[in-house]
This record gives structure tokens, sequence and C-alpha cells, in this order.
């Protein structure tokens, strides 16, 4: 098992390479927690579940042990998770740049969460550079940066919500996790793992227990997560099969886009596209998938595989992303023609360095 839990002094050149654990390190974390602190969580821009849930579980977490504790994104989160506790709390960088640059200034504590890179939190990347803060990082993408004091970045594993949970119970604290807190830790398993149906461990299910005992409530969270379509999402995704989606069978390939006319014409507002990229993988002959958006400035690209091939790789050398080997996402400038294009042509040659180290 591939467990990271390092100081930043700990310089790693390889990032490939097995590393050690330094369980000892988890003191002088203890010791920073000892005492009341003013914590900034952060996570990623466009925050899925896992992001809004382990930012939300890991505040409640802190407060409840009398830290001062604010979350803040890069940008808003979607409309399905706003029923968390606290939700409306959470500070958003792109509507309040100065109050967020101000906490991040105060923080004496700051905690990134779900990702790993600090270009993933844009103009906040600067202040978290500058910041004399503690720095933790817990997440579970590859390929981690070495900018926190204290990481636990552990790639095989469901979600950041499973590692908050065994974040908790490192600080021997897991019966400090309460029905609040495990249902947004429960909320991150299950929007990262499909409902578990993907990238599952052991140790996931042994957490999902944990949370379950603690007061998770299955029940409600399936209902918020998954079955609160308003109709025009429904109909969206419709219109993404039928008139949006291509396959192309000799890279055993399947891309669905959206333009810009087709947001407008939609009202596509945020987190209503949120799975339409797994839709593809429904079909048997499609092992490689990519839902392609046409933003203003931007082209933003969301990748999925079956199997082995590592859709990280494509987004990391392409689309200047990254992520999992079986989910990852990345970013283009340009047309949408030349970004599907592009795409064909990174999944075109991955296959073929695939083929030739297997
Ligand atoms: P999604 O397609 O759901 O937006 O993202 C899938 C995975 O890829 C997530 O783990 C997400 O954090 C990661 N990801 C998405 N977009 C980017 C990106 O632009 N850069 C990097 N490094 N990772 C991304
Ligand atoms: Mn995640």
């Amino acid at each position: 098992m591939l467990i990271i839990l390092i100081f930043a002094f700990n310089i790693y050149p390889n990032p490939h390479k097995r590393r050690v654990s330094h369980m000892e390190n988890i003191n002088e974390l203890k010791a920073q927690l000892s005492m009341p602190k003013e914590i900034v969580i952060l996570s990623h821009r466009n925050p899925d579940g896992d992001a809004i849930g382990s930012s939300l579980g890991l505040y409640w977490f802190l407060k409840n042990q009398g830290h001062k504790v604010q979350v803040i994104f890069p940008s808003e989160y979607p409309a399905f998770v706003s029923w968390m506790p606290d939700a409306d709390q959470i500070a958003i960088c792109d509507l309040d740049k100065e109050f967020a640059f101000r906490c991040i200034r105060n923080a004496q504590m700051i905690f990134c969460l779900d990702f790993n890179a600090l270009d993933r939190i844009d103009p906040m990347e600067d202040e978290v550079n500058e910041s004399k803060a503690y720095k933790v990082m817990i997440d579970h993408h590859m390929y981690p940066e070495g900018f926190a004091d204290f990481m636990l970045s552990k790639t095989d594993c469901s979600s950041t919500c499973e590692l908050i949970y065994e974040f908790a119970d490192m600080l021997g604290k897991s019966n400090l996790v309460d029905g609040k807190i495990a249902d947004c830790l429960f909320t991150g398993i299950i929007t990262d793992t499909g409902s578990f149906k993907y990238n599952i461990h052991p140790s996931t299910m042994r957490v999902a227990a944990a949370l379950l005992e603690r007061g998770a409530n299955n029940d409600f969270i399936q209902e918020e997560i998954f079955n609160s379509m308003r109709e025009k999402e429904l109909r969206l995704l419709g219109h993404c099969l039928y008139n949006r989606m291509e396959i192309i069978e000799e890279l055993e390939t399947g891309i669905i886009w959206l333009t810009k006319d087709d947001f407008e014409k939609f009202d596509i507002q945020r987190g209503d596209t949120e799975g339409v990229v797994n839709f593809i993988l429904k079909l048997k002959k499609v092992k490689i998938a990519a839902f392609i958006k046409e933003q203003p400035t931007i082209i933003k690209l969301s990748l999925r595989s079956k199997g082995d091939f590592s859709v990280q790789q494509v987004a990391t050398k392409y689309f200047k992303g990254g992520g999992h080997k079986n989910a990852s996402g990345g970013y283009f400038y340009g047309t949408l023609k030349s970004c599907i294009e592009r795409f064909k042509k990174g999944v075109k040659s991955q296959l073929e360095l695939e083929k030739t180290t297997s």
C-alpha cells in the first residue's frame, strides 16, 4: 500500500518511488493542534463531492475541538451539495478575493484537501506559497508536489474523505466523528466511487462501515446526490447522448462535447453536467471517455477510462492536467475542433505507448 506521510524536508526526486512512512511525525502535528488555532481549509477549483465533503467534514472535526476554521474554494460549488452543514459559510475566492487572501494571511495552519499541486487553487497559489502557516496536505491524487509540512497522500485510496477519517483515527480522535461529519465524509466516498462502483479498496468499505456506525444517513445522501436532478438537466443529458456523442471504434473511445451555444441554449449552470462522462463508459466497446466543454475562455476536459489505460497520462501530457489513472481532467485554449483532435491524437499515442510497454 502506498502511503506518504512525510515532512517537506524529505525531498523525493522520483515521484514513482515508494516512499517511507514517518508515523512519528504525527506528534508534531498533534502539537500544532493541541492549542486553538486559526485554520484555513482549501480545496480545488470546481469542487466536487469529495472536495466539499472532506473540507466540511474536517471543518466540523476541527471546529468542535475549539479551532477557528474557514473553508475557502477558488470557485463555487454545485447545488447538489448545498444541503451540507455550513456549506453557506464557505468562502469563494472568485466572489471575494480580498477576504480569501486575508484569511490565508492570518492563518496559523492551512489544510490543502483533495489536490496536490498549488496551481489547482488559482490566485490563492501565491498567498499559500508566501504564508508561514503550518501546511498540511491530505490527498489521493498521483504525483504530489512537496509544498506541505505534513502530508498524508495515498493514491490507492477511494477519496480524500476516506483519508480524513483515517486522519482523525491517526490523531486518536475518530470517536469525535459525529453524524454530521459522517454525512460529509460519506458523501465524498460515494461521489468519488460512483456509489461504491469503482476505486474501491478494503479500507474504503471499512471506513464506510465506520461512518454508517457513526450516523451517516445513506438513504438521505443517495437521494440528495443522485436523485435530485432538475428536468432541464435530464433533458440536457438526452441532448449530450443523442446529438453530441462520437464513438471512435478503433480507439475504443467515446467523446461528448458541448459548445458555448449549448451552454446558453440549455442555461447550463455549475454541476448540471456532473456525471455525464460516465454514461459513455456504459458502452461495452468503449474503454476511454472524454467530456469536453467549451467555456467562454477555456475548454475543460473530464477524462475517464476502464482498466489499464491511463487517462492521467493523456491529461498530463496534452492538457496540463492530472488526476487518477481512470479519472482525470485538464484544460485547453483554442477551438473545440482542435481540442477534440488533440484528444484523439493523445489517446492514439498513449495506446501505442501502452502497447509497447505492456
Ligand atoms: P472531473 O473530471 O470529475 O472534473 O475530475 C476528475 C479528476 O481529475 C479529479 O480527481 C480532479 O481533481 C482531477 N482534475 C480535473 N481537472 C483537473 C485539472 O485541470 N488539473 C489537474 N491536475 N487535475 C484535474
Ligand atoms: Mn477526490
